[in-house]
């Protein structure tokens, strides 16, 4: 699978503390690249794309303020731990569609205070969810997720038509030298 966007930045793993390098924590966005040759984006960086291209990526949470950064919740694992986690990538939505910069991306808590502060999630944030033990912190953090949640419902009563389901492992670009 292609157009993918690999953010180069290292996570550190909130189960087991280490810091994890870019290569080795896999955080991507696949689909958003317009260009299906997946690439590094790095911290600082513009992408030409719009915020239009994270509804066909992303469940679509809620809008920004104007001016305020975008923030997308992602999932990515720790190899050491095999721990899977939140990762908040934020980006900087420029003036006159001109494009969408890359700022930074943390692991973050799985917590329903995170998530009502997010814009986007990925499906596997909600399917993460979903798989917490019952708890009334589950309950917060799935009504903070209420429209992605509502959405990875509606999706799995349709039939997959783009075969994404493969299981195939994304092949990860060169990163700069
Ligand atoms: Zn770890």
């Amino acid at each position: 699978m292609a157009y993918e966007f690999w953010f180069y930045t290292p996570l550190t793993c909130l189960g087991c503390g280490a810091t994890i390098a870019p290569e080795e924590a896999e955080l991507v966005a696949t689909g958003l690249n317009p260009d299906p040759h997946g690439r590094w984006v790095y911290p600082g960086e513009v992408m030409s794309i719009t915020v239009d291209d994270f509804w066909s990526v992303f469940y679509h949470l809620r809008d920004p303020a104007p001016g305020e950064p975008l923030r997308a919740l992602a999932t990515w694992a720790c190899p050491l731990n095999a721990e899977g986690q939140l990762a908040r990538i934020t980006f900087e939505i420029l003036p006159d569609r001109a494009g969408v910069r890359f700022v930074e991306a943390h692991s973050v808590t799985e917590k329903a205070e995170e998530a009502a502060q997010a814009h986007f999630a990925d499906a596997d944030v909600v399917r993460s969810a979903k798989a917490l033990s019952k708890s009334a912190e589950r309950d917060a953090l799935l009504q903070a997720l209420a429209p992605a949640v509502e959405a990875a419902a509606r999706d799995a009563l349709l039939p997959a038509v783009n075969g994404d389901e493969t299981g195939e492992e994304s092949e990860q670009p060169e990163t700069r030298s």
